[in-house]
């Protein structure tokens, strides 16, 4: 059954986060056929707008611009999104998970009688209708939901559940429209990065992820600096950050960051469902553990029983070698 579904895009200062183009292949999959519209909100979009158009196979890039919008406020998203919704009547709006869409959009949904469903991984077109897939109970189990009613559904989609490497190619027209009345409620001072400009693993192309196993936090330098040699941001698990080795914004997992790199190295992590639930849509994983039987290895691509602290220094001069 063909849909008119949405994706609604999440960029800022012109730059796109990479899970808008998760939310795009996402909402092509949905579509089977039907209209696929990218929404864009924000001021001086033109060249992130030119971007999406010119790449994605979508209906149209439906661009949403006024001054009031250069900062994303959930009132300025809401109010400007509301009139779009009711004029086109999309069947869905698909939104990547990230902390700004799981704060505006059951607002938007509450706004426009929609229905809401977070965190989706999956979904498949059964004799009962859609059935979405999503985790419950911090990833321990995968809930299938289908949703009753109708009208339309907001729903935001996992990091790394539907990646962008399957986006189908094509080009889009710009449609321009007007953002009616947009109510910001807040005034926006100024934007800092968390953690003082510290880390933003959901952009990271690749992670160098470490675990209690590594000992003590002496025992990082080497860790960093194959980081370093490899172009690739910090990560951690939780015990690693309770223990104050690393500040709080390089956690993954249910409590920390989701992140979907190409490449995700875990150094003496055992694989605690709350720590997988956050990095395993990551494309290529490698686990370095002494213990065979540790749970990381189910989600590895690559995996390899060895000591870390022997096998960190062989990796680094393997790299530097290559270099
Ligand atoms: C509500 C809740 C939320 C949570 N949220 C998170 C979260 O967001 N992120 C998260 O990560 N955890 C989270 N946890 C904790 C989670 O349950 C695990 O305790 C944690 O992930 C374990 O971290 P770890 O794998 O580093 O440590 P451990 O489980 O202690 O594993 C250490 C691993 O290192 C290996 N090892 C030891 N020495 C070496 C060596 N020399 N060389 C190679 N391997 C070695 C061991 O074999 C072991 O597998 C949460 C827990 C709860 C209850």
């Amino acid at each position: 059954m063909a849909r008119k579904v949405w994706a609604v895009l999440q960029q800022r200062e012109g730059k796109l986060h990479r899970g808008s183009w998760e939310a795009v292949a996402a909402a092509q999959r949905l579509a089977q056929g039907g209209e696929v519209l990218a929404v864009l909100l924000g001021s001086e979009i033109g060249e992130v707008a030119r971007e999406v158009g010119g790449r994605a196979k979508l209906t149209a890039v439906v661009c949403v611009e006024d001054p009031k919008l250069a900062n994303y406020t959930p009132g300025g998203y809401c109010s400007a999104l509301t009139p779009l919704v009711g004029a086109e009547a999309p069947d869905f709006l698909v939104f990547p998970h990230t902390y700004q869409s799981v704060e505006y959009m059951p607002r938007l949904a509450h706004r426009i009688g929609a229905g809401v469903l977070t965190e989706a991984i999956a979904f498949a077109d059964e004799a009962s209708g859609l059935v979405w897939t999503r985790p419950i109970l911090g990833g321990k189990l995968h809930a299938r939901v289908s949703v009753r009613g109708s009208g339309p559904m907001c729903v935001s989609v996992q990091a790394g559940a539907f990646p962008a490497e399957t986006l189908q190619l094509g080009g889009a027209e710009l449609r321009w429209v007007g953002a009616g009345s947009v109510e910001v409620e807040r005034e926006i001072l100024g934007v800092e990065e968390a953690g003082g400009g510290g880390v933003d693993l959901a952009k990271a192309e690749r992670i160098v992820a470490v675990g209690r196993g590594i000992g003590s936090e002496d025992k990082l330098g080497p860790l960093r600096e194959l980081a370093r040699l490899l172009g690739a941001e910090i990560g951690a698990s939780r015990p690693v950050i309770d223990s104050g080795w690393l500040p709080r914004d390089h956690q993954i997992g249910s409590s920390g960051q989701t992140v979907a790199p190409k490449l995700y190295l875990a150094f003496g992590i055992s694989g605690a469902i709350q720590h997988l639930v956050g990095m395993k849509g990551s494309s290529t994983i490698v686990a370095v553990n002494k213990d065979a039987g540790a749970p990381i290895f189910s989600v590895a691509q690559y995996g390899v029983v060895a000591d870390l602290h022997e096998f960190v220094p062989a990796l680094i001069e393997a790299v530097k070698s290559r270099q």
